[in-house]
């Protein structure tokens, strides 16, 4: 499984952020959030991580995907355990993470977060990249995607999962239009 690890405040609490660990999740990776907050029966509040269970949810991250290292070093829970990368705000627990298996990616003033991801991805596993152009028939657009595969063999079951996608995505959005109307 390819697994990404991304922190909470500051970072996955953005929603630019949030964006692209959706697309990672389409891509089929697991996407964990390790954050140095406290967990609920440890908190001052039973109400202290609402607002990261409310992004998780959104996002399809499972419960046992989300580390709450209650204040210590993040680098322990990330360490040996098949990461790739784990993005960040804050240095130290970046610096921390420098001679671990684990590639740091900062946020902290950084526009660049997003390539350095996917460069981290790319020193780790082998991706082949796909685009993929749709027209509808009944539309005068055309749609472009990205797919990726980390295998060659599997080219024609990612078209014919982005075909998918997009025939719910239209169905979906035919169905609103209706209901708006
Ligand atoms: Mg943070």
């Amino acid at each position: 499984m390819k697994k990404v690890s991304f922190d909470f405040d500051g970072t996955l609490s953005n929603t630019d952020i949030q964006a692209y660990a959706s697309r990672l999740i389409r891509r089929g990776f697991e996407v964990w959030i390790c954050t140095c907050r406290m967990e609920d029966n440890k908190a001052p509040s039973p109400n202290w991580n609402y607002d990261l269970f409310e992004v998780a949810g959104e996002l399809g991250i499972k419960r046992e995907n989300i580390i709450f290292c209650n204040l210590s070093d993040k680098a322990s829970f990330l360490a040996n355990k098949d990461f790739i990368f784990h993005i960040d705000d804050d240095l130290t627990e970046l610096s921390n993470l420098k001679d671990t298996d684990v590639i740091p990616v900062s946020v902290f003033g950084n526009k660049n977060w997003e390539q350095d991801c996917e460069k981290a991805i790319m020193l780790k596993i082998n991706e082949t990249k796909i685009q993929i152009l749709f027209r509808f028939l009944d539309k005068n657009e055309i749609l472009f995607d990205e797919w990726y595969i980390d295998d060659d063999s599997k080219a024609f079951d990612a078209i014919e999962e982005a075909m998918e996608y997009y025939a719910v995505k239209y169905h979906e959005d035919k169905c609103s239009q209706c209901k708006s109307q």
